[in-house]
């Protein structure tokens, strides 16, 4: 049986290795060592089980693309952007959360009766300030939230290693909702993530760790973000199941182009490593991956 586990990766674009490309300037030994190069054009490829590419971000849509139409066109496959007529940054507006409660991912692999995770963590008072409008919720909690209970994961099961926080190592996440949490290594993450995926037939895990950090914001260094990704990245591939394919993609470009601090329009990679890797190959846009993934997993089409 397949199983396939998506990491979504907020703002990396796929651009030439350069002195501006820290993807191609700070250490990422997994990654490396994974595609025999950094994560950049230069290393695109199709070989037995590994392929890495460039998709589109763009939506059809002018400007620069933006957090809440690209997360929702991955994690629905369907266009928001286009529906609006502009990129929305952030946290989706009322014509996103429907696009979200009626075709997200989660809900879609769990109405045909197959298992899905969301596998970063999602206090339960988070949640519901978010289902009463008192809290703002990203694309992910949104899609996680329609997916019903059985998507979710909690603190407690962060602590039982069952869940991996968006900023690998838990010192940011536990700051941010005012708890202690045992620290964990990247790599010890790695294996939770190994775990939770092993469980189920579609997973999908976020950071936004890497497009905080291009953006400047909280202090967060781009190397310490990569280094957390790559370590993370490590413990998931020696631990993962024979039967699965990992998925590594992302939203927008930002990290990328260290000359400035905003979006970019380039490309986004889509880096696939497993049994099914090969079959995204033809893949051209961040819309394209919810339906193939659906596809793969003999999830049928939403009845419109
Ligand atoms: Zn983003």
């Amino acid at each position: 049986m397949a199983r396939i586990l998506l990491l979504f990766v907020d703002g990396i674009g796929m651009a030439p290795a350069g002195s501006d490309n820290p993807l191609s300037t700070v250490e990422m030994p997994v990654m490396r060592r994974l595609l025999g190069g950094p994560l950049t054009t230069e290393q695109i490829l199709l070989r037995d089980g590994l392929l890495l590419l460039s998709i589109t971000a763009s939506l059809g849509v002018p400007g620069l693309p933006q957090s809440g139409t690209g997360q929702t066109a991955l994690f629905t496959g369907e266009n928001g952007a286009v529906l609006l007529g502009h990129h929305v940054p952030a946290f989706p507006g009322p014509t996103l959360r429907r696009l979200i409660a009626e075709h997200s991912v989660f809900k879609r692999v769990v109405e045909a009766g197959r298992r899905a995770a969301f596998a970063n963590p999602l206090p339960e008072d988070y949640v519901a300030a978010v289902e009463k409008g008192e809290r703002r919720g990203s694309v992910t909690t949104w899609a996680a939230i329609a997916g019903g209970a059985s998507v979710r994961r909690g603190l407690d099961d962060l602590r039982r290693g069952e869940a991996v926080a968006w900023d690998i190592v838990r010192d940011h996440f536990a700051e941010r909702i005012g708890a202690p949490l045992p620290p964990v290594s990247p790599e010890e993450a790695g294996r939770h993530l190994a775990a939770v995926a092993a469980r189920n037939d579609f997973t999908a895990w976020e950071t936004f760790l890497t497009d905080l950090a291009a953006h400047g914001r909280w202090g967060l260094r781009v190397d310490d973000a990569l280094a957390r990704l790559d370590g993370l990245l490590g413990g998931l591939l020696e631990a993962a199941p024979a039967d699965l394919t990992i998925l590594l993609t992302s939203d927008h470009g930002n990290l990328e182009d260290a000359t400035r601090r905003t979006h970019t329009s380039n490309p986004v990679p889509l880096l696939a490593a497993g049994p099914l890797a090969a079959r995204f190959a033809d893949l051209a846009s961040i819309l394209d991956l919810t339906p193939r993934i659906l596809e793969l997993l003999g999830v049928g089409r939403t009845a419109k």
